[in-house]
């Protein structure tokens, strides 16, 4: 059984990765913990990852595709994908990849929140000056107002987090995502579950789509 996660920032797509692969028993396939895992291992992948990374530059298509076969190769549980691929290209790496193996995708399940509901989200988040923990306002405020629970420094609205930010955050998804969306609507695999809802009652749908399946 192999899923991928797709959803906007701001979607809960992390946390609902991170409970699904629980409930079913997968393998939760972040790119970024596996870059971390790389790096940390100082591998001759880990190596290349980091010049781009460094570099403040995007790891290219193929780099991302060779660094998570040689990961999920090892790995027998199911694969539940979290944030990959991101373009149309990675797809088709990945499709291949499954193809070589004589395995498949599953299924592709979006995530879907009105996009009014993304900014304002996405527009609640505050981060410590001090210690850097997150909070969001709407859904998990701190005690006190606008001070950090953890060590009482004040809360600030990171640069990225703003509204103007927000907005391009959202087009630039979108620009990415559309094509992708396409690519796999027209697969026959493609689901999408209300990401407006709590995230335990999205979590319960999803996981009800795969009841006895992982
Ligand atoms: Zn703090």
């Amino acid at each position: 059984m192999n899923i991928i996660l797709l959803g906007y920032p701001g979607s809960g797509k992390g946390t609902q990765a991170k409970v699904l692969s629980q409930k079913l028993g997968m393998f939760h396939v972040s790119t970024g913990d596996i870059f971390r895992e790389e790096l940390a291992k100082k591998s001759p992948l880990g190596a290349e990852v980091a010049s781009y990374m460094t570099a403040g530059r995007l790891v290219p298509d193929k780099l991302v595709l060779e660094v998570l076969k040689a990961r999920l190769s090892v790995e027998t549980r199911g694969l539940l994908f979290d944030g990959f691929p991101r373009t149309v290209e990675q797809a088709e790496g990945l499709d291949n990849w499954f193809e070589s193996r004589g395995q498949a995708i599953d299924a592709v399940i979006f995530i879907n929140v009105p996009e009014a509901e993304v900014a304002r989200r996405l527009g609640a988040r505050r981060t410590c000056s001090g210690c850097g923990k997150i909070y969001n306002v709407v859904t998990s405020p701190p005690a006190k107002e606008g001070v950090c629970d953890v060590c009482a420094k004040p809360l600030l609205t990171r640069e990225d987090d703003k509204a103007e930010v927000i907005a391009r955050r959202i087009q630039v998804y979108k620009d990415q995502t559309e094509p992708l969306l396409s690519y796999y609507r027209s697969s026959g695999i493609f689901h999408e579950a209300d990401g407006s809802l709590a995230p335990e009652a999205v979590a319960a749908k999803i996981a009800a789509m795969f009841a006895g399946k992982a």
